[in-house]
């Protein structure tokens, strides 16, 4: 038997679906034994966001030079700014062994599909459109204006959930980081038949 390589695991869905809420769930299980690979962004701090451990905060210019030295292994811009993976991270952790853990919106899960085909990709669902709307209007982070603009993404994003592997209904948090866990132990399993 030989020692496997980790399995890279997509998080992803509509902004508002609660992407972030599942992911800090399933980092709070003791059980959970992935890295989470933190995103770089260009988007303004969120009070209570620290540097380095929800994102790494840079600025256009500096993101801009990364996407040049080819620093990711996909990036999106959504709703006026950039969001990406930084690659050396996941490369090096995935050799070693370890699973890794990406929470991204899904024109960057779509890049990753093409460099990473075998990776697992789950969509994370609103139970409704209207949920999600009142979810986004509920965390009173975000103007009107780019709640409307997040809610169109949703719609159009909502259309791509046949492309993953897994569907996850986000109507209970707990219920949520379960199917998850399982997920990825049957996962594990599938890879490891002779
Ligand atoms: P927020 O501004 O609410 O933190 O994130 C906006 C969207 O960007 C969310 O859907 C989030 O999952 C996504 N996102 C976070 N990090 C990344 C990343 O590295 N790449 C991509 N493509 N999307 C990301």
């Amino acid at each position: 038997m030989t020692v496997d390589k980790g399995l890279l695991i997509v998080l992803s869905g509509p902004s508002g679906v609660g992407k972030g809420t599942v992911r800090k769930a399933v980092f709070d299980n003791p059980d959970t034994d992935f890295k989470y690979s933190i995103s770089m962004t260009t988007r303004e701090k969120r009070e209570g966001e620290v540097d380095g451990v929800d994102y790494f905060f840079k600025s256009h210019e500096e993101f801009e030079k990364l996407i040049e030295q080819d620093k990711f292994i996909e990036y999106a811009e959504y709703v006026g700014n950039y969001y990406g993976t930084p690659v050396d991270f996941v490369r090096e952790t995935l050799e070693n062994g370890h699973d890794v853990f990406l929470e991204i919106e899904v024109e960057g899960a779509k890049q990753v599909r093409d460099r990473f085909p075998e990776a697992l990709f789950i969509f994370l669902a609103p139970p409704s459109i209207a949920h999600l709307e009142s979810r986004l209007i509920g965390r009173g982070t975000d103007s009107q204006e780019v709640i409307n603009h997040r809610v169109q993404e949703a719609k159009r994003e909502l259309e791509l959930m046949n492309l993953y592997d897994y569907v996850v209904i986000n109507d209970s948090v707990d219920e949520a980081c379960r199917k998850i866990h399982s997920i990825v132990e049957a996962s594990h399993l599938r890879r490891s038949r002779v």
